[in-house]
């Protein structure tokens, strides 16, 4: 991270789409917590709340399918949301469950079994292979063009769920959606009122921004749910969107009791506390566009808020919850050994065929602290998870080494 300026409170640096940084070093996310800080986050977090529940009894008194669609995913957070929204606040649901190419398939089997369990319907959907393959491909290939930023693996393929979702409710005429995300995950706080969102539609700013255009470039048609047209929807209710977790007091701690209570095995859930297996795919792509990677922003926001933002490379097998808080200077030492280990993979074109225990014992080298920090057995395990970047690369028809630097 030579060639930028990199901000002297976190990690954030100038080449960081959106990121500039002041005549003192400091980057504009860390000039904008300080000036969040002023208007005292917990006031808000409480009006938020409030406004919340007022208008879910709103809602519950009138006449809908469902009072609310939950973005289901089958993980722990998703599944605590069911439990809040079903139980704490009485609210009908429908749970919207996304089975894309790139999941886990115990996600779906969670979901089933979630959904049994609490009592919800579930309404799963899934995309053709090769569309998905086609979108996420032009997608990675050409988000420097639509200015959609350093996630856009991530952001790419999880509009799909949401969108779909959102289509969903405008037809059903379901008044609110309600996500999973929390703060740190989305970057703040998340709560937009549907005939605010329309106002603004109607005034040509998609509900998605650019993703739509994205979406309709890569697949040439407006048809389907993937489709875009303001004419079909202009007269129906848009949905409001909100992510309680990102106002509400919540440790995702609590949805391993709910698990529990709900008699389901702990472990099913803490796998999918990694995030998607395509996400060093995405990182690798957004390291040599932009030298940031997919989740950057998410970790200056830790550091800022000091929390543990890094437990996904969290090793212990034994179920135990511990989670490393790093150091500024860690957490960038951490980022480049990650950088080093992933392009030597690909300059190597190491999949999990080639990666023999002396493959890994080179790329090992490269990273010293992650090495001292996650111990032998932890750094060999994410050493073996880094074969996904290859495999994802394979599965999208992306050759690794057309990816070119940013000059
Ligand atoms: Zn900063």
């Amino acid at each position: 991270m030579n060639k930028y300026t990199t901000c002297k409170y976190c990690i954030m640096h100038s080449g960081i789409p959106g990121i500039t940084i002041d005549k003192d070093g400091v980057c504009s996310d860390c000039n904008d917590f300080v000036e969040e800080q002023k208007v005292n986050n917990e006031t808000a977090a409480v009006e938020y709340t409030k406004k919340m529940e007022e208008l879910f009894e709103k809602v519950k008194s009138e006449k809908h399918v469902y009072d609310a669609i939950v973005l289901f995913s089958g993980g722990k957070d998703s599944t605590e949301l069911v439990n809040i929204a079903k139980n704490r606040y009485g609210l009908s649901i429908l749970g919207f469950g996304m089975q894309l190419p790139i999941g886990k398939p115990q996600a779906v089997t969670n979901m089933d079994e979630v959904a049994k369990r609490i009592g919800f319907d579930l309404m799963k959907m899934s995309i053709p292979l090769d569309t998905y393959k086609r979108y996420m491909k032009f997608a990675l290939m050409n988000s420097d063009k639509y200015d959609l930023g350093e996630n856009i693996g991530c952001a790419a393929c999880s509009f799909i769920f949401r969108w779909y979702a959102y289509r969903l409710a405008i037809e059903m005429n379901i008044p609110i959606i309600l996500d999973g995300r929390d703060k740190w995950q989305n970057g703040g706080f998340l709560f937009e009122s549907g005939a605010e969102i329309k106002e603004k539609a109607l005034k040509g700013e998609k509900v998605f921004s650019r993703l739509h255009d994205l979406a309709q470039d890569a697949l040439g048609t407006t048809k389907g749910l993937m489709g875009y047209d303001i004419e079909y929807f202009k007269d129906k209710n848009f949905p409001s969107f909100i992510a309680p977790f990102t106002f509400m007091d919540y440790n995702t701690m609590d949805s391993l009791k709910t698990i529990d209570e709900l008699g389901l095995n702990k472990n099913d859930f803490e796998t999918m506390y990694t995030n998607c297996d395509g996400v060093y795919l995405f990182d690798y792509i957004t390291l040599k566009r932009f030298d940031c990677t997919s989740y950057h922003k998410g970790y200056a926001h830790g550091l800022r808020n000091k929390i543990p933002t890094l437990t996904q490379l969290k090793t212990d097998e034994s179920g135990n919850d511990d989670s490393f808080m790093l150091t500024r200077e860690q957490t960038m030492t951490v980022l480049d050994e990650y950088k080093k280990a992933l392009f030597y993979m690909a300059e190597h074109s190491i999949d999990s065929a080639a990666l023999t225990d002396e493959v890994i014992d080179e790329i090992i080298k490269l990273t010293p602290f992650s090495l001292k920090l996650y111990g032998e057995k932890g750094a060999r395990m994410l050493v073996k998870r880094f074969t996904f970047m290859k495999e994802y690369a394979d599965f999208f028809d992306i050759n690794l080494l057309d990816i070119k630097e940013d000059e």
